[in-house]
């Protein structure tokens, strides 16, 4: 009998602890298609349900919006959230001294580096 595929494919979903620390592009300047994570909210790229990473719901003023992004721009998105963030945070106090959020976000970047 053939083995049946396994359905190892999941949407990734960036923990909603960190979605706060991850600059998103204004909502105005987003076209429909980016808005309901049809296309990365990034860059435009198409998305599978094997591609995309799902970065929550989103509300502005009463409008619910649900971007999704390719791994290459979640990377790069997490990266800058990761060095940008212990210049903003008052518990990150040194390269010794990082947060749990610090921690988390390095952690984040790890897992989409796989
Ligand atoms: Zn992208
Ligand atoms: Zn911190």
């Amino acid at each position: 009998m053939p083995e049946m595929p396994v359905p190892s494919a999941r949407l990734m979903e960036i923990p909603a602890a960190l979605v706060p620390h991850i600059v998103l592009p204004r909502l105005e300047l987003l076209s429909e298609a980016r808005t309901r994570g049809a296309e990365c909210v990034w860059g435009g790229e198409r998305l599978t349900i094997e591609t995309a990473i799902d970065l929550r719901v989103h509300t502005n003023n009463g409008f619910n919006w649900y971007p999704r992004a390719c791994r290459r721009c979640t990377k790069a998105a997490v990266r800058t959230a990761r060095d940008t963030h212990p210049d903003q945070c008052t518990e990150c106090t040194g390269p010794t001294k990082l947060c749990e959020t610090r921690r988390a976000l390095h952690n984040l970047l790890m897992e989409l580096r796989r």
